[in-house]
């Protein structure tokens, strides 16, 4: 099979060759358009805008100009559209169908936060602007920031983390600088049950911790005993996600934030699972000192494909005077921003993003706080909760659910109902892609043998539901009635078939390189 060097054929006739597409002379299907990359597509020597030659603009690049050319891919205006639709066509989409990744909470973007977002007001604004013209942007901030600390019951939030994992440094950092300014700089070990996120550790290893790992009981929950064995006086704190990541509620968080309190530590909660307990449990009130808040899965705004996020973070009275610079404040009819640490009312422990934080995201949350209101919050958790337990419910005969009893917003299956069967996980979410699904979250909390974790989310309607899990019963009994062959070789509808994921994470190809003229010959 003629490939270039990075393992993958270039051209749309190699495509043909190595069955990546139907058997059409295009490579095309119908309305899938067989397409290959833009540097593929486009040339260096060519470009689709005409700029006159700039006048009388001296250099002032110093030795600094560039030697050689950027060799970016030109194409024209319509060359360009249809490059990116096409490639477009071939995503998955929360707008296109159920979306059921665990943890991730991929649920619809109301289009109401769009349009805010747009406003000219909101969109238009640049971080710069003098403090007089960007007074409702501000307040913005300011609303969303009161509205999340009266759904957490919590005294603080630093609003400018950009992404939960920067919200939990955030809040680490603000744990940290405390114990530092009571001469605490002794504890530096954190606590982190087995099953969590993998950011919580990471994050408590960047903020200078160390981490301690807490085995999960046989329900799924954090093993109190264990727990309590671990307690010492160089713990600065533990980092819990309620629910955890096996969908479940911690039942003993209360009695786990006065243990970690006696023992002179804090209490971070991941809070990233928000959206199964918003308007119905206050954080603060079971103990919890710092907290992120995804608004791009709680508060639904759009995110996946690395793209923008906001992770305000919520402090309790300890720590909430070390939340970084800069933040809004309110002065009488006025808002101001808290630019510098020498201007803040406590210790700031740093800052961490050039400006404020994430302006579109906030609308967005604002937007959707407000359209919901406290009883649609409320509902929210409800049906989150009611729709992952209606997927346990209806699939719990044909697949296994890794723990007896009800779930909260997440049903997490384990893989013993595929035993015997030579079907895997991974083949099993394969096969979900040809039946036009994006996969659950696979093989993760790694407590669970080939886990997989399903977060349906409070915005699928029952027929939704049903329909989604008509197809995993169905899956389930064909991997069942021996349809190996079938799963193995999933997915066969898809524009790109089976990979090789192994090789694909042991030798990535980050970096394309142009095809060497014998490639192109080879592939002739
Ligand atoms: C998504 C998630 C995070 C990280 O949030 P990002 O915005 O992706 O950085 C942390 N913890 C849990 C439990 C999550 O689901």
């Amino acid at each position: 099979m003629p490939m270039n060097t990075q393992g993958r054929p270039t051209r749309m006739a190699d495509n043909i060759a190595t069955g990546g597409y139907a058997e059409t002379t295009s490579g095309s299907k119908g309305l899938e358009q067989a397409e290959p990359l833009i540097y593929e597509r486009g040339s260096a020597e060519q470009t689709g805008v005409d700029l006159p030659e700039p006048k009388c603009t001296p250099n002032r690049l110093g030795g600094l100009a560039r030697q050689s050319e950027l060799g970016l891919p030109g194409l024209s205006e319509p060359e360009t559209m249809r490059h990116y639709v096409r490639l477009s066509r071939k995503n998955y989409a929360i707008d296109l169908g159920l979306y059921p990744l665990g943890s991730c909470t991929m649920k619809h973007n109301p289009r109401l936060n769009e349009k805010m977002a747009r406003l000219p007001g909101f969109a238009d604004v640049h971080p710069m602007q003098p403090a007089s013209t960007v007074q409702g942007a501000y307040q913005v901030i300011g609303e969303l920031a009161h509205w999340l600390m009266t759904l957490t019951g919590m005294p603080g939030v630093a609003m400018s983390p950009k992404a939960g994992a920067h919200g939990e440094f955030c809040g680490m950092m603000a744990i940290r600088a405390k114990l530092d300014a009571d001469g605490q700089t002794h504890r530096r070990r954190v606590l982190v049950p087995e099953s969590a996120h993998g950011t919580n550790p990471a994050t408590a290893v960047q903020c200078g911790f160390t981490v301690d790992e807490i085995p999960a009981d046989d329900t799924g929950r954090v093993d109190m005993e264990a727990f309590k064995a671990k307690l010492g006086d160089d713990v600065a704190g533990i980092m819990l996600t309620n629910p955890n990541t096996c969908g479940l509620f911690e039942r003993d968080i209360r009695e786990i934030a006065d243990l970690i309190h006696e023992a002179g530590g804090y209490f971070y909660c991941d809070g990233a699972n928000f959206n199964a307990i918003v308007g119905r449990v206050r954080p603060g009130d079971l103990g919890v000192d710092a907290m992120h808040i995804n608004l791009h899965k709680t508060f639904s705004t759009p995110h996946g494909g690395g793209g923008p996020g906001s992770g305000p973070t919520v402090l309790s009275e300890a720590l909430a005077p070390h939340a970084p610079v800069p933040y809004v404040v309110q002065n009488g009819n006025d808002w101001e921003l808290v630019e510098h640490e020498a201007d803040a009312a406590g210790e700031p422990f740093g800052r961490m993003a050039a400006f404020h934080g994430q302006m579109g995201m906030f609308t967005r949350a604002l937007t959707y706080m407000m359209s919901h209101g406290s009883d649609g919050l409320k509902q929210v958790a409800e049906d989150a909760v009611l729709n992952a337990n209606y997927i346990q419910a209806r699939l719990k005969h044909v697949m296994t659910p890794a723990f007896d009893g009800v779930c909260m917003h997440e049903a997490l299956f384990d893989d013993r109902f595929l035993e015997g069967t030579g079907v895997t996980t991974l083949d099993f979410a394969k096969a979900m892609i040809d039946e036009g699904y994006h996969p659950m979250t696979m093989y993760f909390p790694l407590v669970v043998h080939g886990a997989m974790l399903i977060e349906p989310t409070e915005t699928e309607s029952k027929s939704g539901l049903d329909r989604f899990i008509d197809v995993l019963e169905a899956l389930s009994l064909a991997a069942k009635a021996g349809e190996k062959e079938r799963f193995q070789a999933a997915p066969v509808h898809a524009p790109t078939k089976r990979l090789d994921e192994t090789r694909a994470a042991r030798q990535p190809v980050l970096r394309w390189t142009p095809s060497t003229d014998d490639e192109l010959q080879a592939a002739e």
